[in-house]
């Protein structure tokens, strides 16, 4: 097992990618800080899931983007588990929203789940595994990083922000040997976009910019997840993993 005596935060972990990528850690041996903010059945179910596999699991609620919640969160891992070593920024928002409509409101909501909420929450994170030698923070941004996505630019301005604040940490955490990488999702089924690509065209569309032909499932994102936690990608740091069947290349 690779991740063994390893401690790890996911946000958003109830549900979607943050699930899988729970379930994949566990897998390897880390005990797992489930993070959810409004599905406590489905954090609680993964929980159960991890225990049941005999691995250790504890669930926590608390909003990303409120950052008084963000201390309750590294102090589950230190009072449960002793030490944290992993952080996956998982949790994130996607609103449609033609920029000619777009709002103030949304901008605020969405900046301060998917980057203002894991760029302190990294900070705290940091804070603790610099006591414990280093760590690895891994970030979910999306191929919307680099490949703009019409009636969601605030999301997109979100993942692109994301990409630099993976590259600029990666810069300062160094040399606390903490290393800050990126994995940038093509198209997975998740409930963020299962309701758009049942819609009429949308999947085909969809599948005819992949040059793998498939929707990706949330187990292709566990893995490159898995990788970035290990001591194998010591030596990377900076980066970003697309993991989209090829999205990016058409
Ligand atoms: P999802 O199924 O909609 O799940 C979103 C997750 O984020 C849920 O676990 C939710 O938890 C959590 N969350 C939302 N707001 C939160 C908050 N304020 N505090 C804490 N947790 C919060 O979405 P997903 O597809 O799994 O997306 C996960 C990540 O992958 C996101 O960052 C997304 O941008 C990225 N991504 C997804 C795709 C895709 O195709 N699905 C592609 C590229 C990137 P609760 O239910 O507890 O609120």
């Amino acid at each position: 097992m690779r991740l063994q005596n390893r401690v790890a935060i996911v946000t958003g972990a109830g549900r979607g990618i943050g699930r899988a990528i729970a379930l994949g850690l566990a897998r390897e041996g880390a005990a797992v800080i489930v993070n959810y903010s409004r599905s406590a059945a489905a954090a609680e179910e993964v929980v159960s899931t991890i225990r049941a596999s005999g691995g250790r699991a504890v669930a926590v609620q608390a909003d990303v983007k409120e950052l008084s919640e963000h201390g309750r969160v590294i102090a589950t891992a230190l009072e449960h588990f002793s030490r944290l070593d992993i952080l996956v920024n998982n949790a994130g928002v996607e609103i449609h929203e033609a920029f000619l409509k777009a709002t103030p409101e949304t901008w605020d909501f969405t900046l301060a789940v998917n980057l203002k909420g894991p760029y302190f929450l990294s900070q705290k994170a940091a804070e603790a595994m610099i006591r414990f030698g280093g760590g690895k923070i891994i970030n979910i941004s999306s191929v919307h990083d680099v490949v703009p996505l019409r009636n969601r630019a605030i999301y997109s301005i979100t993942k692109g922000g994301m990409m630099m604040m993976t590259k600029s940490l990666a810069l300062e955490l160094g040399e606390h040997r903490i290393n800050v990488n990126s994995i940038s999702p093509g198209a997975i089924l998740t409930d963020m976009n299962r309701k758009s690509l049942s819609e009429p065209g949308n999947l085909d569309r969809v599948l005819a910019k992949i040059p793998w032909k498939r929707i990706g499932e949330i187990e292709d994102i566990a893995g490159a997840a898995v990788f970035l936690a290990s001591a194998e990608s010591d030596y990377v740091t900076g980066a970003t993993i697309y993991v989209d069947g090829g999205l990016i290349l058409t």
